[in-house]
């Protein structure tokens, strides 16, 4: 059994590139659950099926070739053969991946992946960043943390990745998202970080902190 980092968040609180930094610092190994329903709802759209039909999008699912990246240095995504690395990031794949992730029986199927992923890993630990990693998918986890910040802050953070383009629609797709899962407020034992002040590097400290203090002696030397 690896040690799990649980990470949540909203869209652009910037927990990804803080875990993909903290896994690096860590030697532990990285899963973006979000890329994962990414790359079934591209799939979806390119296998023209209809995303509210639950039991389809679960069927499709489970006939994907598909193994997730878990080196935060190697974040390619490979679909029956195909890259759809750019694809998932697309506005046309992000705007419609809430109409998948609201599937219950898809959510489970996919988490069943992710915990059996974590456990299969080389590395001693994972750090897995999603909505419902706190609580769903590892609510075990001696490390549990949600990271936030002010929305103006996310919005000029998911501009500055987009190259200066729209992001209004994460705030369409948080409150679509925040229907499925809370992941606004911290559950029971869930510790906050709210890096509306603080620089990308200064986050990635108090994340490692947390972590440190979860993990205790038995990682002391990884840390
Ligand atoms: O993290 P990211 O913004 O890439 O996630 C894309 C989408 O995947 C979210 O908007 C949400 O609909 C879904 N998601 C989810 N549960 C997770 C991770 C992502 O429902 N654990």
């Amino acid at each position: 059994m690896s040690h799990i980092i649980a990470v949540d968040g909203p869209a652009g609180s910037g927990k990804s590139s803080v875990s993909k930094a903290v896994a690096r610092r860590l030697g532990f190994g990285y899963l973006d659950t979000g890329a994962a329903y990414r790359v079934l709802t591209a799939s979806a759209l390119t296998a023209g099926i209809d995303l509210d039909d639950e039991s389809v999008v679960v069927q499709l699912w489970e006939s994907l070739n598909y193994q997730a990246p878990t080196d935060p240095d190697g974040q390619i995504f490979v679909v029956n053969g195909e890259d759809f690395t750019d694809l998932i990031r697309t506005e046309g794949t992000s705007s419609h991946v809430s109409r998948v992730a609201k599937h219950p029986r898809v959510r489970q199927a996919m988490n069943e992946g992710f915990r059996s992923l974590a456990d299969s890993i080389a590395q001693p630990g994972i750090v897995i960043e999603g909505r419902d990693i706190t609580t769903v998918v590892a609510p075990d986890s001696p490390v549990r943390v949600l990271m936030t910040a002010d929305e103006d802050v996310r919005i000029a953070r998911r501009q500055a990745e987009l190259g200066g383009a729209d992001a209004s629609s994460l705030t369409q797709r948080d409150n679509a998202d925040r229907k499925v899962v809370d992941f606004m407020t911290a559950a029971d034992g869930v510790v906050t970080l709210d890096s509306t002040h603080l620089s990308f590097d200064d986050t990635i400290s108090a994340l490692l902190a947390i972590a440190q203090e979860g993990l205790e002696g038995g990682m002391e030397g990884a840390l």
